[in-house]
């Protein structure tokens, strides 16, 4: 690809545009046909005036390991990966065969999942959890979560961390204000009921304010809801917080409630609570246990899971449910083929062992160190961190709202489209790798990193070198 010097920014951002829109002409089309009809709230790296015209998203039409096409032809090295749900690339064999033998013995909703008994004993072994109950979602698993905790502790407020996100649900879906001294919880968007922001404390991570504000309402409090490592925070690995808020928690009485969705099986069989040596009471799994299919899972200690079903009992004898049950429900939920696939990626983990992950750790941490070694060298003001598998820029730790890591100003959301031009397809500025991701293909995203920058810089949306 020839990148010829552009005599002004605004001039190389219309050729630029150009070519982007002709190699990716039918995802376009697809967006602004089906626009009035179709209410999407996905719009790729925010909506920013001057470049509009390449707001839409990349339409895929295929994938296979660490490789996505789109409905133009375009290959792309994925870095996507289904948001965070293909640890071993698109499209394993192992999930395909799974889910095709499931689909040749039918989709029977309603009677109990031949598999459901199996996905949950293997979740407890791998994990360490107690008890295991499925949902169709991450949101749902959440939701879940927050209900048993309110159920059995009888107390209404939760506590939860600047940054983190826990998916749709109305409950978790408030941002800090910070007037003065005080601090308020605020509905991050219309429609979110006002008065359950009485119910939420939206504290900083990793402060020692947040463990004080937790002694303070401890009375008060049905659960703390953590993410671990916040994707948007992937530098922000807080052993030490997180052992002080399991103890805090334990003596104040209050379920600590992990929420696993992406560091769940990615980190390591175990996920962050292996990972870190701290065991939650209740912990939601999601994206990566269901192969590529929708699932949830709420799993924990059975002093909080027998709120689902009243607890064990037998037959033959006088035992009977004793806990009084709280309400979960879903015609979905353990969704024949979700328990297939679920099965299928379980059983994979389980023959791999630990070490499956800590290779797949080790060269993310690697990539990244590469990429950081370069981005210095050319001076990109950028430094980009990883957890595991997960990567993605490094950032402050004033981040006080869930506004994330993604491109804001145009040069980032520049960069985020020249290298889909490229042929990497970015989860916003950082990304997940897969088992499926060769050496060549990292090496391909750091050379397309080198030449989107390079071309930004000679476009002028890029400060020049003071090297030179
Ligand atoms: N919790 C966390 C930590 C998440 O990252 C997400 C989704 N990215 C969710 C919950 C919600 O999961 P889902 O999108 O499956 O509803």
């Amino acid at each position: 690809m020839s990148l010829a010097q552009p005599a002004t920014p605004q001039t190389y951002l219309a050729t630029f545009i150009e070519r982007y829109t002709c190699r990716t002409a039918t995802s376009k089309h697809l967006a602004q046909h089906h626009r009035a009809r179709l209410a999407d709230p996905r719009v790729p790296e925010g909506f920013i005036p001057a470049i509009k015209e390449l707001v839409y998203p990349i339409v895929g039409e295929r994938s296979q390991g660490s490789r996505l096409w789109d409905v133009d032809g375009n290959e792309y090295v994925d870095l996507t990966m289904s948001l965070g749900v293909n640890l071993f690339g698109h499209n394993p064999v192992f999930v395909q065969e799974a889910i095709a033998q499931q689909l040749a013995k039918g989709l029977q909703i309603g009677p109990q999942s031949e598999l459901a008994g199996e996905v949950a004993s293997l979740i407890c072994e791998l994990t360490g959890v107690e008890r295991v109950a499925f949902s169709n979602s991450g949101t749902e698993a959440v939701m879940t979560a927050i209900r048993l905790a309110r159920a059995v502790t009888g107390r209404r407020k939760i506590a939860m961390f600047a940054g983190s996100y826990h998916g749709h649900f109305d409950g978790t879906l408030f941002k800090a204000q910070v007037v003065g001294d005080q601090r308020q919880s605020v509905a991050i968007a219309p429609g979110i009921p006002a008065a359950l922001a009485q119910e939420t404390l939206v504290l900083p991570y990793d402060k020692p304010e947040a463990l004080e504000q937790i002694k303070l309402h401890a009375a008060e409090l049905a659960a703390v809801l953590v993410v671990p490592v916040q994707t948007t925070r992937p530098n922000l690995q807080p052993q030490e917080f997180l052992h002080q808020l399991r103890q805090l928690t334990s003596e104040c009485h209050i379920p600590l409630v992990f929420d696993e969705m992406v560091t769940g099986f990615r980190i390591h069989p175990g996920g962050a609570q292996a990972w870190f040596g701290v065991q939650a009471d209740l912990v939601t799994y999601g994206k990566i246990i269901g192969g590529g299919l929708p699932i949830g899972v709420i799993a924990g200690k059975a002093a909080y899971m027998d709120a689902i079903d009243g607890g064990f009992w037998q037959y033959g004898d006088g035992s009977s449910p004793q806990v009084t049950k709280t309400f979960l429900a879903g015609t979905f939920s353990k969704h024949p083929l979700a328990m297939a696939a679920a099965h299928a990626v379980l059983q994979h983990l389980k023959a791999a062992g630990p070490s499956l992950q800590e290779a797949l750790n080790q060269r993310t941490t690697q990539f990244v160190q590469s990429l950081n070694a370069y981005l210095e060298l050319d001076e990109v003001p950028i430094r980009m961190a990883n957890f595991g598998s997960l990567f993605g820029p490094a950032v402050g730790d004033d981040l006080e709202d869930d506004s994330g890591a993604d491109p804001t100003t145009i040069s980032l959301a520049l960069l985020y489209y020249h290298l889909i031009e490229q042929g990497v397809l970015p989860r916003g500025s950082g990304g997940y790798l897969s088992t499926a991701h060769s050496d060549a293909d990292l090496e391909f995203i750091l050379q397309a990193i080198r030449e989107s920058v390079q071309a930004l810089r000679v476009a002028q949306f890029l400060p020049p070198l003071t090297r030179l």
